[in-house]
């Protein structure tokens, strides 16, 4: 463990790093030692200490977890661009891009203030700084700065100080527990402790003291029996017993709700031996000696923890009829459980070697990657790494961290603050720029998202989020638009049906007849009645039979007077119509069993592309894409609607063909034969002969789709005579 406090001098620094990387070309950290030096000059820390001496600590600590020449580098340079005049455009060109990356990254990070100390928040903020920090020596160095600064603490205002303290335990000493340097979380935990807790800190520290000589005795004894014990087995370890670390008693003494009191809950005793099966044996030794407390044995070495921790735990009855805590791991074990990360570095020409295999496989149990590799080399070319590649974390103007999958937008955003805010969403601000809906938000991004009371959800909105939640609300809600539209249409439709029998449905409604129509149609409501309406589940006609008199319908049909100009034409139409099931030949997107109306003026057939419009009291009228009357039509009604191919063989559509030929005689017998040998059937026949001896020949005829139509077509215009075929659009 780096020994606290030591005020560290470019030297110390210097042999810190040749202990570990001999060969070390030093000039680059001389170099910004007198960078940093010169940058901070007259500047002083609150404890009247001139400034420098902070990033030399940092550089210090930095260079004690065996880190590269960049992160010490960055270590001395971390407040230049933040506090000084530097820039780092400056630092770039003393020191490099790499170094510059690092010290921009740091200050970024530094930039970030937590402000809550809610659980889940705090969990975000984690991610978050992972993920911001593509490279881990980011997280290095800014934790060696927090380090520093708790260690220096004492010098601020007692606001200040729990602020500060609340951060760190709550982001900083769970980044360090996860990169596995145990010696800096225990540290950095004990120092929250004193500025969050102190009463109960300085009581802790004060028994820990009182009890010194009661205590060494009590270790020396149970190390002195265990390592007999050890010996009379074989069993080749080393035995210490260690005070524990305050925050690890307070919350031990929270959590059982005890006061603590007994010597033995301040120490645990860990036992290190050669290998793997010396640990187990000594185990067995220690379980024969001391009875075990049942559920407290942990085998951390067959299962390690995510950071690489691993050892054997287990709680036994000692020699007074205490409980005892005793760890067992080999030296190895040992290394990584203090060290964490930087037990495995590993080093080529003192870069970390992002191609050595045990840092590969270091940084890929640290991550808990579950993703296969495909080039482990490529995955590593520095240490940058994608920590959480699939999410992205943003803030929300007040702070607070919000977290989204890769690639969302400001609407996912929007969406996830409430769903109201979601749906009124017109635009968003990133870091104080107007953005488009569909810019790609990047982890650290603030969001304000605009919104406007008239602004609703749509369809093309489906394309832009990414979030499943985003896109189950705006789902929603056009499915409940279109719901009160077809409410709406429903609605009218009965209305107009009941006009002749002087009806209204609010009378039908007051009275309950139409709740007991309704009912006899499977609706429970009025309302849903309108809805099956609407949608075309149902028809007005069956609704009117359960609620006007059979009389006075019949009468009514009877009365109805016969329009004079139905003309043979229509009624062919009309009855043709009712065969050909419009209902399914098309569907209307996202409305469901619509009623269908075709439009006289293009008479769309299969194959034709179409458009649809709500027609109020008409269901949807589909015209062709070319349609002028189409094109003129309200875009707002307009709706997506295509062919129902599945439907193609029951779909039959009267469509008119113009046949211009010579005028002679048969040619009209000639012509219908034809279209009948095409499996085709004629509705109507009409012919006329022209001043010019020619004949226009009109025919009704029943097709499938365009595709016949075109085979019909053909088939005239190959007749001798025939001069020209057309289809009629209207
Ligand atoms: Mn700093």
């Amino acid at each position: 463990m780096p020994a606290k406090h030591a005020t560290a001098t470019i030297d110390t620094i210097c042999n810190t790093i040749l202990s570990y990387y001999p060969e070390a070309k030093l000039d680059l950290v001389r170099k910004a030692y007198d960078f940093a030096d010169h940058a901070h000059k007259g500047q002083m820390r609150s404890s009247g200490d001139p400034y420098v001496i902070h990033p030399m600590d940092v550089a210090q600590t930095l260079a004690e977890l065996r880190l590269d020449i960049p992160s010490v580098v960055t270590g001395l340079l971390h407040d230049t661009v933040e506090d000084t005049h530097a820039t780092l455009e400056i630092v770039e060109k003393e020191f490099g891009k790499d170094i510059a990356e690092l010290v921009d990254g740091v200050t970024k990070l530094s930039k970030i203030t937590f402000k809550t100390s809610e659980e889940k928040q705090a969990e975000n903020f984690r991610k978050m700084i992972l993920a911001m920090s593509k490279d881990i020596r980011v997280i290095l160095v800014k934790l060696a700065d927090r380090l520093n600064n708790m260690r220096t603490l004492e010098h601020l205002a007692p606001h200040k100080q729990k602020n500060i303290a609340q951060e760190t335990l709550d982001i900083y000493a769970p980044i360090a527990n996860r990169l596995g340097i145990s010696w800096m979380k225990l540290e950095l935990e004990d120092l929250c402790l004193r500025y969050l807790h102190p009463d109960a800190y300085y009581k802790l520290a004060q028994r820990v003291t009182k009890k010194k000589r009661e205590r060494d005795k009590y270790t020396e004894e149970v190390t002195s029996i265990l390592e007999e014990k050890l010996k009379e087995y074989d069993v080749h370890a080393s035995v210490a017993g260690r005070a524990k670390h305050f925050y690890s008693i307070y919350k031990k003494m929270e959590r059982r709700n005890v006061d603590f009191d007994q010597i033995h809950d301040m120490i645990a005793f860990r036992i290190v031996t050669d290998n793997i099966t010396e640990c187990y044996k000594a185990l067995g030794v220690i379980h024969a000696t001391y009875k075990p407390v049942p559920g407290r044995f942990k085998d951390y070495i067959a299962m390690p923890k995510a950071n690489g921790y691993q050892s054997l735990h287990t709680t036994v009855i000692g020699p007074h009829g205490e409980r005892v805590e005793i760890q067992i791991r080999t030296q190895d074990m040992h290394q990584v459980a203090d060290a964490g990360i930087a037990a495995h570095w590993k080093y080529k020409e003192g870069k970390f070697d992002s191609r050595s295999r045990e840092n590969i496989e270091w940084v890929h149990r640290l991550l808990e990657w579950n993703k296969d590799l495909a080039d482990p080399n490529e995955f590593l070319e520095t240490v940058k790494i994608d920590l959480f590649a699939e999410d992205v974390f943003v803030f929300t103007p007040t702070g607070e961290v919000k977290e989204l999958s890769y690639g969302a937008t400001p609407l996912d955003f929007a969406y996830a603050v409430h769903t109201d805010v979601g749906n009124r969403c017109v635009g968003a601000k990133v870091n104080g720029k107007i953005v488009p809906l569909k810019h790609r938000l990047k982890s650290g991004d603030t969001i304000e998202v605009i919104t406007s009371p008239t602004q609703t959800p749509s369809k093309d909105w489906l394309k832009i989020v990414k979030s499943s939640r985003a896109k189950a609300k705006i789902r929603a809600f056009i499915k409940t638009q279109e719901r009160e539209r077809a409410r709406e249409l429903g609605r009218d439709l009965l209305e107009k049906a009941l006009r002749p029998y002087n009806r209204t449905l609010s009378k039908l409604d007051r009275s309950g007849e139409l709740v007991k129509a309704g009912q006899q149609l499977h609706c429970r409501t009025p309302e849903e009645l309108y809805i099956a309406l609407g949608y075309g589940r149902s028809l007005p006609e069956h609704v009117l039979e359960h609620l006007i008199p059979k009389e006075e319908r019949e009468a009514f049909q009877r009365e109805k007077p016969k329009p004079e100009e139905e003309s043979f034409l229509k009624r062919v139409f009309a009855s043709a119509r009712k065969r050909s099931n419009s209902k399914n030949a098309i569907i209307v997107s996202n409305l469901d069993e619509v009623l269908i109306r075709f439009a006289r003026c293009c008479n769309p057939l299969p194959g034709d592309s179409i458009v649809g419009f709500i027609t109020r009291g008409r269901g949807v009228t589909v015209h062709t894409a070319t349609c002028t009357k189409g094109i003129d039509s309200d875009a707002e009604r307009r709706v997506e609607v295509r062919w129902n191919l599945q439907e193609k063989a029951n779909i039959s559509r009267i469509v008119r063909v113009r046949v211009l030929s010579g005028d002679e005689p048969g040619l009209l017998a000639l012509m219908s034969q034809t279209i009948s040998s095409c499996g085709v059937n004629i509705a109507s026949a009409n012919i006329r002969t022209t001043k010019d001896q020619k004949a226009i020949a009109i025919f009704e005829i029943q097709v499938m789709d365009t595709a016949q139509l075109q085979k019909v077509m053909s088939a005239l215009e190959a007749k001798k005579g025939v001069i020209a075929v057309e289809r009629v659009r209207s």
